[in-house]
Parts: C-alpha cells; sequence; structure tokens
C-alpha cells in the first residue's frame, strides 16, 4: 500500500495463517523417542534427534498416517509421493542445524476448512500443510532472551512431530481467526490426532496485513494476488492460543492502521507477541525463503503414499454430525451443539439413543451428565470407562425404576462424588440400593395413602372444605413415608381418588 494517508474507513484488513499442531504418537517423527513430557530435560533423546554425526531418521508411519486423516478432513489433495526438504538455518534448539520438513511436495495441497461466525458462513482456503520436526527449546534462566544471565537447551522437545498448516490470506478479521483455530481444533479432537490440552501443541505464525477497501471485490471479498504480494505484511510469531491470536491481531490492525494514516509504511517485518504486555514487538526483518537454502533430505527417500492413503479412513467430521444429529433424532440446535462438542461425547450420546428415546437420551447426556461433569470440572473422557454405568442409570430412568429426581439429585451425583459406604466411584444400582430409591411398589404406596389420610384428619377436613392445596401436604406425607421413591404424580391421584370415594 502507497504511503499516502488514508482513514480508517478506507482499508481492509488482511490475514493469512501458518499453524504448527502437534500430532499425536507415541514417539518422535524420525526416531524412537518417546514424545511424553519428561521431568528432566534432555532425558528423551538419542543419536538421532541429537543430530550427532552419522545417525539416520526413519519416519514414524503414525506421523503420516495422522497427516493423511488431516487432508481428507479438510478436502485436500493427496499427492501420489511426497518428500522431504532440509530446511538450513542456525539456532542453538536445532541440534543438525536444519529442521526436517517438506517443500515443494507437502502431504496435503489446496484443502479447505468452513467457519462459522455469527451465522455466517465462510470457507478459508488452506494453501498446504506439510509433516516437520520441533526443535528443542531454550530457557533463559534470570531473565527474558535478552536480558538472561545464560541460557539452557532441551532436546526433548526436538524432533515431535509437526503438522504445518498453512491457510491463504483469507481471513478478513481477528475474530474470524479465532473461529477457524477453534474449528479447526475440533476438527483434530474428532480425528483423534491431536490433544488441545497439551502444552504447546498448538502454535500460531500469524501474517498480516492492511490493504486499500477498493481492492477488495464487493461480492466475493476477493483481492487480487498482485495487491496482496505488493502488501506489506508482518509475520506475528509466539501465539499459542486462540485467545492470543485474536489479541495479537487485534492489536496489529491498530498499529498498522495508525501508522497508514500517518502517512508512514508499515515495515515488513517479523514481529513477537508478548502476553504479558499485550503488545506485538519488533523482531527482525522478515527472513526471505533463500535465506534458508532448502535441499532435497537426502536421508528420507520420497514417499509414496498412491495406494496407502485409500486405506486411511476418517470418522464422521463434527458438521456433518450435528447435522445428522438434528434429522435423525429431531434436536434442536444447541442440543446437537453439545452433544457434538466432542467426538466421546456424540459416541456415547448415540449410544444411549440406540436403547432409549432420542430426546431422554439427549436430556441425560447433554444436560444431566455434561452439567454435572462441568460443575466439577471434569470431561467426559475422565468418565470414560463408567459409560455403561451411566448407560443403566439412562436405563433406571426409562424404565421407572426410580424418578428422574432421584436419579439427578442422589444417583448421578453420588456415583460422581462418591460416598463413605459406597468407595469413590459407585455403581447406580449400588446408590439405589443404599439410599434405598427403588420405586416402591403400588400396595406399599397405597398403604402410605391410607395412612396418610388416616392420621392428618385436619388436613382430609380442609380438603373436603374445598381448600385443594391442602393435598399438597398429604403428598408430602406419603412421600415421606414412602423415602421419595414414589412418583408425586401418583401420589397425588391415590389420594384424590380415596378422599373422593
Ligand atoms: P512466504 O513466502 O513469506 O512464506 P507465503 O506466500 O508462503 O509467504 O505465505 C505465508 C503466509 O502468509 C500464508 O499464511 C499466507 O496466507 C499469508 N499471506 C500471504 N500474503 C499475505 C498478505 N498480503 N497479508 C497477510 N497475510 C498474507
Ligand atoms: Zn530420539
Ligand atoms: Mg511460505
Amino acid at each position: 500500500m502507497s504511503a499516502q494517508a488514508a482513514t480508517t474507513e478506507d482499508l481492509a484488513v488482511v490475514i493469512g495463517l501458518e499453524v504448527h499442531v502437534q500430532l499425536e504418537t507415541d514417539t518422535k517423527i524420525f526416531c524412537g523417542c518417546s514424545t511424553e513430557p519428561a521431568e528432566e530435560p534432555n532425558t528423551r533423546t538419542c543419536p538421532v534427534c541429537l543430530g550427532l554425526p552419522g545417525a539416520l531418521p526413519v519416519l514414524n508411519e503414525g506421523a503420516v498416517e495422522a497427516a493423511v486423516k488431516v487432508g481428507k478432513a479438510i478436502d485436500a489433495t493427496i499427492p501420489e509421493t511426497t518428500r522431504f526438504h532440509r530446511k538450513n538455518y542456525f539456532y542453538p534448539d536445532l541440534p543438525k542445524n536444519f529442521q526436517i520438513t517438506q517443500y515443494d511436495e507437502p502431504i496435503c495441497q489446496d484443502g479447505e476448512l468452513e467457519i462459522s461466525h455469527e451465522g455466517e458462513h465462510r470457507v478459508v482456503g488452506i494453501e498446504r500443510a506439510h509433516l516437520e520436526e520441533d526443535p528443542g527449546s531454550l530457557r533463559h534462566v534470570g531473565g527474558s532472551i535478552d536480558t538472561a544471565e545464560y541460557t539452557l537447551v532441551d532436546y526433548n522437545r526436538a524432533g515431535t512431530p509437526l503438522l504445518e498448516i498453512v491457510t491463504e490470506p483469507d481471513f478478513r478479521a481477528p475474530v474470524e481467526v479465532r473461529s477457524f483455530l477453534a474449528k479447526l481444533t475440533e476438527v483434530l479432537e474428532y480425528l483423534a490426532v491431536f490433544d488441545a490440552e497439551r502444552d504447546g501443541s498448538l502454535r500460531v505464525d500469524a501474517n498480516i496485513s492492511i490493504v486499500d477497501a477498493a481492492d477488495v471485490d464487493d461480492e466475493t471479498g476477493e483481492i487480487p494476488v498482485s495487491v496482496l504480494e505488493d502488501a506489506n505484511r508482518t509475520e506475528v510469531k509466539n501465539i499459542s492460543s486462540h485467545k492470543a491470536a485474536e489479541q495479537a491481531l487485534a492489536y496489529e490492525v491498530t498499529r498498522q492502521k495508525n501508522a497508514i494514516s500517518r502517512g508512514r509504511e508499515v515495515a515488513q517485518e517479523t514481529r513477537h507477541w508478548d502476553e504479558a504486555k499485550g503488545v506485538t514487538v519488533s523482531m527482525r526483518s522478515k527472513e526471505a525463503e533463500k535465506d534458508y537454502r532448502y535441499f532435497e533430505e537426502a536421508d528420507l527417500p520420497p514417499l509414496e503414499v498412491a495406494d496407502w492413503k485409500d486405506t486411511i479412513e476418517i470418522p464422521e467430521l463434527p458438521d456433518a454430525r450435528r447435522e445428522r444429529f438434528r434429522e435423525e433424532y429431531g434436536l434442536g440446535r444447541e442440543a446437537a451443539d453439545k452433544l457434538t462438542s466432542t467426538k466421546q461425547v456424540a459416541d456415547f450420546f448415540e449410544r444411549v439413543a440406540a436403547d432409549f428415546a432420542p430426546d431422554l437420551a439427549a436430556t441425560w447426556v447433554a444436560d444431566e451428565l455434561l452439567g454435572e461433569l462441568n460443575y466439577r470440572d471434569m470431561e467426559i473422557t475422565d468418565v470414560e470407562d463408567r459409560l455403561d454405568e451411566f448407560h443403566r442409570l439412562v436405563e433406571l430412568v426409562a424404565t421407572e425404576e426410580i424418578t428422574a429426581k432421584n436419579a439427578r439429585e442422589v444417583v448421578l451425583r453420588t456415583m460422581l462424588d462418591g460416598s463413605d459406604d459406597l468407595g469413590e466411584r459407585p455403581a447406580p444400582d449400588d446408590v439405589v440400593e443404599a439410599e434405598g430409591l427403588g420405586k416402591t411398589d403400588e400396595g406399599e404406596i397405597e398403604a402410605a395413602v391410607t395412612a396418610a389420610i388416616e392420621e392428618n384428619p385436619d388436613a382430609v377436613d380442609d380438603f373436603h372444605d374445598g381448600d385443594d392445596g391442602a393435598i399438597n401436604f398429604l403428598v408430602g406425607q406419603v412421600m415421606q413415608a414412602t423415602g421419595g421413591s414414589a412418583d408425586p404424580g401418583t401420589v397425588n391421584e391415590l389420594l384424590r381418588a380415596e378422599l373422593e370415594s
């Protein structure tokens, strides 16, 4: 953009992302070292990930499989052959002085992901996704990168498999980036290739520039390639959460627009997001591709994925599943969203819905179970080994063996909280028995009804004098006598029948 002063209304925001996600594998991408975090630095290492002379990389099949799954999920082209390159640069976290990555033949090309923001759906193009190894990590002791006394290096992370997902510059606002990252995370978790809870599992480099609003096509929102190429952009690094991405980009939008409106040019550079201060700071001028002297990784032969890729399957994805839940089970939007929030929740709901009425299944999974879990800061994965027990709980309600109220307030809560007598994780039937919740049989309820009428002549008189509310007192007496296990509606009917006979 020209350095001519412009007002901010004439300007449009352009953002493109490079998202690094850690693929969930047991071992590193080119050696057998574990990817589990370790307490001690430099204990998850071997000659390969330490870059010792003569050590040779062996590609992890699981990492390739995970990348193919992602490729299929984003509708990417997966070529017949894919290849690895060396990206050369010197930095203490990179033991070989080059990173094994992919260059002109990445595993995924030309994909897309649909995002929705404020009810509007948009497709974000994905230029490519490629496999690479993570470098190690540095610990600056006694300060930050420029004030530390000295720096320690830990190669435990070195060689962790990453998939770098590069989007087209299709975002027009920071908030869209947040929607995209949420959507991407959801898809990756459905594919079971990613763990959002893992430290450092998501890192984002965000590219941002400001162009003339007049260059944006009113209808399609498209911007000519020449405009995109000519725009001076910054690349913001060190973003590790959805929220940080939105904040860092909002900061950059203001900073760049301010510069332009004052007639200054935005420098093409790499900037660092300072989370604590909430600002981006200049790091260095942006490196060009030639700085990396890419050349083919001769220690890894080209990888043929032609036949293999067709055998790799992916599960139904969240959007499709949400749609199907609404149609097949007649769920509302909110329930369908909740029940597809993770694959585990959706799978469990379908198991319950297969045996009981869909609306009962939806209430018990979406409202009761997820509600109680959420209240305890727990996830469905924390009770995954007990899903049979929760299924049984729904069965107890469906067959009217216990009341919904007791199921929720006593059985479910005791199952999650445990009790002194029943231990930490009691089964539903044990709670029902210990608490005496089994629905009292008809005869017992009738006896309690008769007793309540005999023992409370005042309430009976009131009822006969036209005070209909008096019946509630009698219902209460019967409920108490039956330990809360009778159905209040039934008790009410029985009382009326007996009082009016
Ligand atoms: P580089 O040569 O710097 O690696 P690429 O064309 O590979 O550039 O793009 C890197 C990232 O920059 C991509 O995520 C892309 O969407 C984004 N990008 C490209 N042009 C722009 C622009 N004008 N403004 C913001 N982001 C852009
Ligand atoms: Zn290793
Ligand atoms: Mg690039």
